[in-house]
């Protein structure tokens, strides 16, 4: 039944690239764990989940995991967040559902990290949680979980908006609204010249301009001067960090002893990578291969490397590389064991943030409810690991918010999506559907 439900409500996995939720729910494990240990410098979102939702989240994992017969259930939060934890505490009440403190370091809500540190237990090189006996959601999936169970669809995503904004704050706005009135949801911009950043200055996406949607794997906007460090670095073209990667890395190897995927007991050496770049295509492969578990978390490149070097893109190249020769399935040892100086090497967010420039803008963000009424909205059929969803409407039909625009094909890893404002289908095509207001 509540399988069912999360399949027709659209529920994905809000925290990353969004994994159809019902997939998930098509097994049986033994820990069903709850990311909210948010680890992306300003992003506040989940902690604000937490204190403002927690009875929806703690009912929502205790279906989902009723749903896998999980008999272990327990949040992964950062001790500093008291107020999500008090929440939680008390919404919990006499359950058997626990949480699971870690300090204030990056990248603590990366999966391996994340299951590690509460059961143990090392998922295998390429592997799954699901592979040693975990499920593992965030915060607002489990909310989307409990909306599901009410027969409300995903329609709205939260986010927290920070940066160089009027107001920094973490709200909810209906998926499909362009970023440039969520902006102005915080008051906008307070400058002329500025880039923004989705969903995290570590792992998230420079985005081309102000025009684009959020989704439902969009956890926040982030406002930064154009010509602020950070988006020079993002804005580097390959053929220079390839170049200057190539002449100036002296594989002091800082960028290995501080990955963080490395410290727990993966084969990732992004300094060999980086002896890639002195190869031609028929040279590199030996020395590609050490990207292979690489998580893309970008400590390498914003954090570790004294040069001011891109280890991290030549991990990613080396990856699409291997892929393209359909060589990207990892062939090393499946033994994993942790480095014995993994803790001590831990990167504290403070430390992380002063590194990239963002100090002036930590700002609390704390949750406001905005009554966000967009004139349009362009909702994209695929917001979702697998194939797009196809669309059920035609331009010219009205809607109402919450009714189905795109379903999952038949036989097919997908999503369905609803519509998040009520108004006339103004266009289809086979990537979006675009809604006017009535
Ligand atoms: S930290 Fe920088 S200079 Fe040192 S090995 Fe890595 S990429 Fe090269
Ligand atoms: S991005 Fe760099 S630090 Fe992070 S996992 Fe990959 S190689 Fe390691």
């Amino acid at each position: 039944m509540l399988l069912d439900q999360v399949k027709q409500a659209g529920v994905v996995g809000a925290g990353g690239a969004g994994f159809p939720t019902h997939i998930k729910l098509q097994t049986q494990v033994e820990y069903y764990l709850v990311n909210g240990a948010e680890c992306e410098p300003l992003m506040h979102k989940d902690r604000e989940l937490m204190c403002r939702f927690s009875r929806e989240i703690v009912q929502g994992l205790q279906w989902a995991a009723d749903c896998v017969h999980a008999d272990k259930r327990i949040f992964g939060i950062k001790s500093k967040n008291q107020c999500a934890i008090e929440a939680l505490k008390t919404a919990i009440g006499t359950s058997s559902v626990s949480i699971h403190e870690f300090g204030d370091y990056y990248p603590a809500g990366d999966e391996y990290e994340l299951v590690y540190g509460i059961t143990g237990r090392l998922i295998p090189p390429q592997g799954l949680p699901l592979e040693v006996g975990a499920v593992v959601n965030n915060v607002e999936t489990l909310f989307n979980i409990y909306q599901a169970a009410q027969g409300r669809p995903v329609t709205d995503t939260f986010l927290t908006i920070t940066g160089a904004v009027k107001r920094s704050m973490t709200t909810r706005a209906p998926i499909g609204m362009q970023v440039r009135d969520v902006l102005a949801l915080a008051g906008g911009p307070t400058l002329s010249s500025y880039r923004i950043m989705e969903s995290g200055l570590m792992m998230g996406r420079l985005l081309p301009d102000d025009s684009q949607p959020v989704t439902k794997t969009t956890g926040g906007l982030i406002v930064l001067p154009a010509d602020h460090r950070l988006i020079q670095r993002y804005t580097t073209p390959p053929r220079v960090m390839d170049r200057i990667g190539h002449s100036a890395c002296d594989q002091c190897s800082y960028c290995t002893e501080l990955c963080p995927r490395y410290l727990l007991g993966y084969d990732v050496q992004p300094h060999l990578v980086m002896r890639s770049l002195g190869f031609t295509a028929m040279g590199t492969e030996l020395w590609n291969t050490h990207a292979l578990l690489c998580c893309q978390c970008g400590i390498c490149t914003l954090y570790a490397c004294p040069e001011g070097l891109y280890p991290r893109e030549a991990c990613l190249r080396g990856m699409t590389d291997l892929r393209g020769k359909g060589q990207g399935k990892w062939q090393g040892s499946k033994q994993v064991s942790v480095h014995s100086i993994k803790d001590s090497r831990r990167v504290p967010v403070k430390l992380l943030m002063r590194r990239l420039g963002v100090m002036d803008y930590d700002a609390h963000a704390e949750f406001v409810e905005t009554s966000a009424h967009p004139e349009q909205v362009r909702i994209l059929l695929k917001q979702h690991v697998g194939v797009a969803a196809e669309a059920v409407v035609k331009a010219g039909e009205k809607v109402e918010r919450g009714q189905l625009i795109g379903r999952i094909p038949e036989g097919k890893l997908a999503a369905a999506v609803h519509a998040s404002i009520s108004g006339i289908i103004a266009e289809v095509t086979t990537e979006a559907v675009t809604i006017r207001a009535k």
